[in-house]
């Protein structure tokens, strides 16, 4: 696989067009304020080593989930222009995608200058599930470049237009970002220092499932909160009133309960629970036994007790790897789980272990709750990405640049 840095060397980027799909989507705030720039900082280093080469920079990406046409709450121009503060020169922005405004900015690039398209997902044909649909919308974007960089690990796990499609059109290359990601995931699946701990949480229950399947056949300790949690519950048989529950899952789940006691793996799950009246910072709240969880309450957060309960089973560990808040914790009476579990991993990593937060709001929780990146080993952009690397499934936005 050629990397971004293999054509930097190579010398010969002066002047090329350099198509680079990177992970722009950050949260806003109602007013268009970006409220957690991580992916946008992580995406610098890229973009600006290839200015630096002399490349003109044509920059893509996404930001939400509008559905194929233009939305102005999605709009990449706030992002645009963070990411000139962040690269400490002005960056064109294109009000399309592929259209006369994306043209005449890439046809206005210096060398070493740089332009950012409006949010792919204004086309349909970005993620359309026909191919003929993607590869036409690739094949718009690739008129805009003489080469392209993949540098978005938070969708390399996706088969869309600006992932996969246009790297079979285009001489292609990996990004820095990318290279990073998988080789810290790497490590997480070869030769893992023991004990190996994954904390689970969050609330997209159902896409999570699956990988603790395959987490079990690697990790010795399976923390789950959040969310996830009271699927667990239900599946030993308690009560978990108005909380997350995927119900179709628990049979699921019991196999997995099953699957750990034969494998020796411990699963470890909250004993209390910080329950509410409603899905709301003002509900009343108070914490209750987690095998009694009133039938009109819902759990928002892990009880104090289960909290130091996962801090100590993250105590010794030597490799942690956590998705997935333990609670609401947007709303500060429930962030205190979630609180204690960034914590631990932050001592964790003090004391030499390798330690993994992946998923956005993961990520944004222990930067809202005031931790550094530098205090734990690896922040990564990608939660589904990096979930589907440790499930071992082939990942289409990295296999298409084996080619
Ligand atoms: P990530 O983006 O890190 O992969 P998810 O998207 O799966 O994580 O979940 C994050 C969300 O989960 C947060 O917005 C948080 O409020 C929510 N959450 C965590 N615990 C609970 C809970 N017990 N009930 C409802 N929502 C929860
Ligand atoms: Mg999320």
């Amino acid at each position: 696989m050629k990397t971004a840095h293999d054509l930097i060397q190579g010398g010969a980027l002066r002047g090329q067009r350099v198509l680079v799909r990177s992970d722009l989507n950050v949260p806003l705030d109602s007013e268009g304020t970006i409220t957690d720039d991580g992916r946008v900082r992580a995406s610098v280093p890229t973009i600006k080593a290839l200015s630096e080469a002399g490349a003109r920079v044509v920059v893509c990406a996404h930001l939400g989930r509008p559905k194929g046409a233009p939305e102005a709450r999605y709009s990449l121009a706030p992002v645009a222009r963070r990411l000139g503060e962040l690269l400490g020169t002005p960056v064109t922005f294109a009000t399309d995608t592929v259209g006369e405004s994306a043209r005449s900015a890439v046809a206005g690039l210096g060398d070493g200058q740089v332009a950012l398209l409006e949010n792919l997902r204004f086309n349909p044909g970005e993620t359309s599930k026909d191919d003929a649909v993607r590869g036409g919308f690739a094949g718009e974007l690739a008129t805009l470049a003489d080469v392209f960089v993949s540098d978005g690990f938070g969708v390399v796990h996706r088969r869309q237009a600006s992932v996969y499609d246009v790297a079979l059109l285009l001489p292609h290359a990996v990004g820095g970002l990318v290279q990073t990601e998988v080789e810290v995931l790497r490590r997480l699946t070869e030769s893992v220092e023991r004990p190996y701990a994954v904390v689970l949480g969050g609330a997209k229950v159902s896409d999570k499932l699956g990988v603790i399947a395959n987490l079990m056949q690697t990790a010795d300790r399976l923390l789950i909160g959040g969310g996830m949690s009271f699927t667990f519950l239900a599946a030993q048989g308690h009560e978990v009133g108005k909380s997350l529950l995927e119900a179709d899952q628990i049979d699921v789940v019991k196999g997995y309960l099953a699957q750990a006691e034969e494998l020796g793996v411990e699963i470890i799950l909250p004993t209390d629970i910080v329950v509410a009246t409603a899905f709301s910072a003002e509900a009343e709240h108070s914490v209750v036994d987690a095998h009694s969880i009133p039938a009109d309450r819902m759990g928002l957060d892990i009880g104090p007790e289960s909290a130091r309960a996962f801090a100590a089973k993250l105590a010794d560990a030597r490799t942690v790897f956590w998705n997935g808040p333990m609670g609401a914790f947007e709303m500060a009476p429930y962030a205190a789980g979630t609180l204690v579990v960034a914590q631990a991993l932050a001592e964790a990593t003090s004391k030499g272990a390798l330690t993994v937060i992946g998923g956005g709001d993961s990520a944004a929780a222990v930067r809202q709750l005031g931790f550094e990146d530098s205090q734990f080993g690896h922040i990564s952009t990608g939660g589904g990405a990096s979930l589907e690397y440790l499930e071992g499934k082939a990942l289409p936005g990295l296999t298409v640049l084996e080619g």
